[in-house]
């Protein structure tokens, strides 16, 4: 009895030390443009998780598609003590001010996946024209001429261009020569896959249904874009990209409506952002983030200290690899459907 008594007391101790030496007890305030896309629900748990494990507190606010709601989501989690921000910028000029005030505050910021492009924030992305070279890549290798469509992201998100340059790195000898043609382009008001579809029934309408291939900047754009061609019969004969790897599109791809989906694993991206912010809070500098690099490349060539994680694209020929990553469940792909 003595010897077990010991032996708890023994742990108690071994456990109190143990919690000493990881508890941070800091608390990291998360903003979120909205949950829109299936995907940040995955970077949510992520980052809580990582929270969780590090003894750390989560607080976090929704501006659903606001960008003043943004703002004043911003002051919120300041007002309710966050020691660092982690910022999905629903728009990346608006968000200014609110950068503007936390670094005023001493309060580090992380521009989660979008740019933010004040040096005052660090920067943790997936290589977004990477991305892009993804999407192009695998809708050139089915249709390598004829008329392409462009399906952009939101204009509000430098995501958008990032993602358009990419693909047009991989597309510009084919269009020089005059084998791919341009025959429609647009951006996608705040990402909505339903303006996505109205701009493809559009495309489709100008060009009597002549369009051959379609690169779509991520999934839910796609979603729309094969609405539109599923209208017409052409679902399934015109190739077309996305990114995210979200349920529904990895079904598309196993069905064959979807050519490709560019996988970011999110819940690595979540973990990282979360002990970036915590480390920053803690006092450690930008400078001595692993992995740090410098970036440039944004629209003002603001150079930001950055953590860039690599995407993969997702075709028919290698849906396992999302599948053994336990990102999505075989039966929940409907493989040879
Ligand atoms: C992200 C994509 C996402 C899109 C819409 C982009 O900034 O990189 O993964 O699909 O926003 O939320």
């Amino acid at each position: 009895m003595k010897s077990i008594l010991k032996l708890m007391a023994g742990a108690a101790i071994i456990a109190s030390m143990h919690s000493a030496a990881i508890a941070k007890d800091l608390v990291i305030g998360v903003s979120w443009s909205n949950f829109q896309e299936e995907r940040w629900k995955t970077d949510e748990a992520a980052i809580k998780t990582a929270l969780e494990a590090s003894g750390d507190k989560y607080i976090s606010a929704d501006a659903q598609s606001s960008a003043a709601k943004q703002l004043t989501d911003i002051e919120s989690l300041i007002a309710q003590g966050a020691n660092a921000l982690i910022v999905l910028a629903q728009d990346s000029d608006a968000i200014g001010p609110a950068i503007e005030k936390a670094a005023a505050e001493g309060i580090p910021v992380v521009g989660y996946d979008r740019l933010i492009e004040n040096p005052a924030a660090f920067y943790i992305t997936f290589d977004n024209k990477e991305v892009g070279r993804l999407q192009a890549s695998e809708v050139f290798k089915q249709k390598p001429e004829g008329n392409y469509v462009f399906i952009k992201g939101s204009s509000a998100d430098p995501n958008a261009d990032f993602l358009f340059s990419g693909q047009m790195e991989v597309l510009k000898d084919a269009i020089d020569a005059g084998k791919i043609k341009n025959v429609g382009e647009a951006y996608t008001d705040g990402w909505k896959p339903e303006n996505a579809q109205k701009n493809m029934e559009q495309f489709l309408t100008a060009n009597d249904n002549k369009v051959d291939a379609i690169v779509a900047s991520n999934d839910g754009t796609a979603g729309g874009a094969i609405a539109a061609l599923d209208a017409q019969g052409l679902a399934g004969s015109v190739p077309v990209s996305g990114q995210d790897a979200d349920k529904a599109a990895l079904n598309r791809v196993a069905r064959g409506t979807q050519t490709v989906s560019v996988w970011k694993d999110s819940r690595e991206l979540g973990k990282k952002a979360a002990e970036i912010a915590a480390a920053l809070a803690a006092g450690k500098t930008m400078d001595e983030i692993e992995g740090v690099q410098t970036f440039d490349g944004g629209p003002k060539g603001v150079a930001m200290k950055s953590v860039f994680l690599a995407p993969l694209a997702i075709t028919r020929d290698n849906l396992n690899v999302v599948i053994d990553a336990g990102w999505i469940a075989k039966e929940e792909t409907c493989q040879g459907a």
